[in-house]
């Protein structure tokens, strides 16, 4: 695991300046928001949608990840629980957890998808596969085949904004066990843009560092989870 997360650091690096400018260039075309890694993995959490205070919000994730040819998942059970509890532990500070209920996997051929998703518009064709109506999406499919549109953005993760008629969040393998990304990608599921501030979660590039959210970001994805995503909560 060490040396994957080693080698997807230097492929990072090496597109980062391209990344700033990709994501306020998605925000502005797409109503959708795409972001890159570079950095180590988050830090450890507890799971504290299960310890919540009264005014905790738990919302509950349908977690779906893909089988490669062998039968394997890009990403394990066991390692779908450890990223949650990466993403619980940067969004805790606005009183936001979420909780594992459903962990699916996908044979992509056998829902005639393909395991490296090439274009943009595949990744809407898998949102109306998985989504359902009681739970959050998120995807981890196959590294992305960069020969098609997927190609003309560094990007490793693509959100559906609120709003839009397809709803999920969608990574690709080599972002697969980083917290911080889709902790970045449920910001997006909370209505929250971009901010260009390295230190902070909406931050176009994720950094190991990138984990602050400030009180209005918190206010506005309470606000959004209140108004969106009601049917997720179960707390
Ligand atoms: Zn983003």
């Amino acid at each position: 695991m060490r040396t994957l997360k080693v080698k997807t650091l230097l492929i990072q690096l090496s597109i980062i300046g391209y990344a700033a400018f990709i994501g306020g260039w998605i925000q502005n075309t797409f109503a959708a928001s795409a972001v890159s890694f570079v950095g180590q993995e988050g830090r450890m959490g507890t799971g504290r949608c299960e310890a919540a205070s009264p005014d905790h919000v738990c919302l509950a994730l349908k977690y779906s990840v893909y089988r490669d040819h062998l039968g394997e998942p890009v990403v394990s059970q066991a390692e779908a629980f450890q990223n949650v509890r990466e993403v619980d532990q940067v969004w805790s500070q606005c009183k936001i957890g979420f909780k594992i209920e459903s962990f699916v996997q996908v044979d992509p051929s056998e829902d005639q998808l393909n395991y490296r998703p090439a274009d943009t518009g595949e990744l809407d064709i898998i949102r109306r596969r998985l989504e359902d109506p009681e739970h959050l999406l998120v995807v981890t499919t196959g590294t992305w085949n960069r020969a098609g549109t997927l190609g003309s953005s560094p990007a490793n993760a693509w959100t559906s904004m609120p709003g839009e008629n397809l709803y999920g969040a969608i990574l690709e393998k080599p972002v697969g066990r980083f917290g911080n990304i889709i902790a970045h990608e449920l910001g997006h599921y909370l209505n929250l843009d971009h901010v260009n501030d390295a230190q902070s979660l909406m931050n176009p590039v994720i950094y190991d560092h990138s984990t602050s959210l400030s009180r209005e970001q918190c206010e506005n994805a309470r606000y959004a989870v209140r108004t969106y995503w009601q049917k997720m909560i179960r707390n």
